[in-house]
This record gives C-alpha cells, structure tokens and sequence, in this order.
C-alpha cells in the first residue's frame, strides 16, 4: 500500500492564516552523546498547517475537536478539482458525484455560501481545501457556520498538488486537544477508495 501524503510540513516555515501565531520550535535541550537527549517546546496556533475546523470554531458552545468521530474522519473520499482560483459555486458541488468525504482542489480559493449551502444539502460529512480558509478572507463567518453549524467537519491546508482527483481512503487525525477550537492533523490518502462506498451514506 502507498499513501499519499497531503499535510503541510508543519515549522517556522509554514504559512499562517493572517494575523494567527507563527510555528515555533525551540530547542530546549541537545542530545550531548551521553544522558542528555534533544527537546523542544513547540507554539503554534490551533489552525496552524493543515489543521481541522470543529464546530467550536465558530459555533458558540459547539462541539470541540476531541468530540469529531473518527468515523468521518477515516473513510472513502473524493478528491475533486474545482475551478483554481475562482470561488467555488454551488454549480461545482452538485456537478460532483456524491461523496460523504469530499476533498477540494480549488487553487487556494474559498466556497461561496451557495457551495457550503451545497454541500450540507447532499449530506457531505466532511469537507476539505488547499487554501487556510474554507471561506472569502474578508468575510469567514457565513460560510464556516453554514457548514459547521450543520456538523460538517472543515479540514483546511490539504497539499493537494499533485494528488489525482479520484476516489481515494482519506485518514485525517487531528492531535486529541481537550476543548480545541481547532487542532492540526495528519492526513493521508491511501489509493483505491470504490464508488460504491463513496455514495453508501449519502444516498
Ligand atoms: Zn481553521
């Protein structure tokens, strides 16, 4: 089996969503060759990378990151190319076959409201992008609480380049913060997701 890697290598070097932390790491101690061993405190914001958006994010009292089943997060997903560049419509989605896992390579764009409204309506549990935001910078909220409200867990920052669009098996483990707002994952694909699994919850 060969998986596919699509999570940003996470550093000092890494992108950030305007205004959020930078990724620090820094060395605590060095390995000398004896009892000394290497360790570094890490500092990064909750949404640093390619990271998971739970309800919580923008849903006041909604459910946190420790609280996202690991159902939805491991499991048949399509990986898409949706217009590079260009906002993404709800025309896009609902040409798409149906998927419960759907992995977008927009080219860093956002989804319109239509697309986000799109999605809840075709029952998408899980919904990925390349860009740090699945929503138009000047204006995040409408379509985060449209999909979060609705339960649909966001995944942002995916290295999609590359990746050939196609039904694959998507494993997406975001680290177990207790009450995260947000938290980074690990996601791999692995080859050879079948349609059939695909469409099973969404039909
Ligand atoms: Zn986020």
């Amino acid at each position: 089996m060969r998986y596919i890697d699509i999570t940003m290598p996470l550093g000092p070097g890494t992108p950030v969503y305007p205004g959020d932390p930078p990724v620090i790491m820094e060395p605590i101690s060095a390995p000398d060759g004896g009892d000394r061993y290497a360790l570094s405190r890490l500092s990064l914001g909750t949404h640093a990378g390619t990271h998971v958006d739970p309800p919580a994010h923008f849903v006041p009292g909604g459910a946190t990151v420790e609280a996202l089943p690991l159902e939805v997060l491991i499991g048949p997903a399509l990986v898409a190319e949706a217009a590079a560049g260009q906002p993404v419509e709800a025309a896009t989605i609902t040409a798409l076959p149906v998927a419960e896992r759907l992995l977008l390579r927009t080219g860093g764009a956002p989804l319109t409201e239509g697309a986000a409204r799109a999605l809840v309506a075709r029952g998408v549990r899980l919904v990925g992008v390349d860009g740090l935001s699945v929503a138009p910078d000047e204006r995040p909220g409408p379509v985060h609480h449209i999909l979060l409200g609705a339960g649909v867990v966001v995944v942002e920052g995916l290295a999609l380049a590359g990746v050939t669009p196609g039904a694959y098996t998507l494993i997406c483990l975001p680290l177990r913060l207790e009450g995260g707002d947000g938290a980074p994952v690990r996601a791999v694909l692995a080859p050879g997701g079948d349609a059939a699994t695909l469409t099973r919850w969404a039909l």
